[in-house]
């Protein structure tokens, strides 16, 4: 085991420890409020220079991969689906190594998190209880479960739908992870705010830049209040306090005002910025069974 690994289990004991009391499943009509939960997707080496940062800029070189599910009294929707399918896990499992291969043939290195649907069971759900699917974009560390949901809805905008399917998504998808979903129900979401349920408390914002459709997902929780999941709009927190970017995406591209957009949403909504591959924010935060609502 590595050390890192072996922080990475004991950080997990620690939250398991502090995480409180189980929540157990709750049939979603019965939920006054609506209820997040945070699921782990473990840890993903990187490399700060693809966001022009330095090393010495950020606090861990090192991203978290996240995914949350959103419990409403409408409906039950899951955002992203992390990078690793539960069915191609190495045995060693959790707290492991794990290499993924990408279309472009790079490899990328994974500290395991725990099983999806384990996660996901643990809370009382399963993939058959998830009615709305919707990710921030196609790129592999947010796909890896999502043909598990291709019996969910999915909210998608019409150019990112046509990107995965049109043999045209690039060298950072898996395309074999979604592509159940080319035949599920679709939504094709074309507002910048697209309201999931009805009553204001869960809104898709459409973000582009780092992928064509790519979006973010805004949760008004009343004890917590707004959250806003990021999806890769910024993957370290100091390309938001420094103003970096991936080269590819600087000149030209939509990733700039799609900021500044999110940046107004924010502060309109009074909603707070929660980075999903932000490794040190999402350690911190209660994880499933745990919840925010
Ligand atoms: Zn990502």
């Amino acid at each position: 085991m590595t050390r890192r690994s072996a922080w990475y289990l004991l950080g997990l004991t620690a939250a398991w420890l502090l995480t409180g009391p189980i929540a157990g499943a709750q049939p979603a009509q019965d939920l006054p409020l609506p209820r997040l939960y945070v699921l782990e997707g473990g840890v993903l080496v990187s490399d700060p220079g693809s966001y022009q940062l330095r090393e010495d800029e950020v606090a861990s070189t090192e991203l978290s991969i996240a995914a949350y599910l959103i419990v409403h009294r409408n409906g039950v929707l899951i955002w992203d689906t992390l990078g690793i399918a539960d069915e191609e896990r190495i045995p060693e499992g959790t707290g492991a190594e794990q290499t993924i291969i990408r279309s472009d043939r790079q490899e990328r290195h994974v500290t395991l998190g725990p099983p999806l649907l384990e996660q996901l069971a643990e809370i009382g759900y399963a993939p058959s209880d998830v009615t709305h699917l919707a990710l921030s974009h196609f790129h592999w560390d947010h796909t890896a479960n999502a043909n598990a949901f291709a019996d969910a809805t999915w909210l998608v905008h019409p150019v990112e739908r046509d990107s995965m399917f049109s043999g045209s998504a690039g060298g950072s998808a898996r395309p074999a992870t979604y592509d159940q979903l080319e035949n599920s129900e679709t939504i094709l979401v074309t507002a910048d705010e697209h309201d999931v349920f009805g009553d204001g408390t869960v809104i898709l914002k459409a973000a582009p830049g780092h992928t064509p459709g790519h979006q973010v997902l805004y949760v008004n929780l009343p004890r917590t209040g707004g959250v806003v999941l990021s999806g890769d709009l910024y993957h370290y927190p100091e390309e938001r306090s420094l103003h970096r970017m991936p080269v590819n995406e600087e000149r030209g591209g939509a990733t700039g005002p799609s900021r500044q957009a999110v940046e107004a949403f924010l502060e309109r909504k009074q909603a707070e910025l929660w980075i999903g591959h932000d490794l040190i924010a999402h350690r911190n935060l209660n994880k499933a069974p745990a919840y925010y609502d």
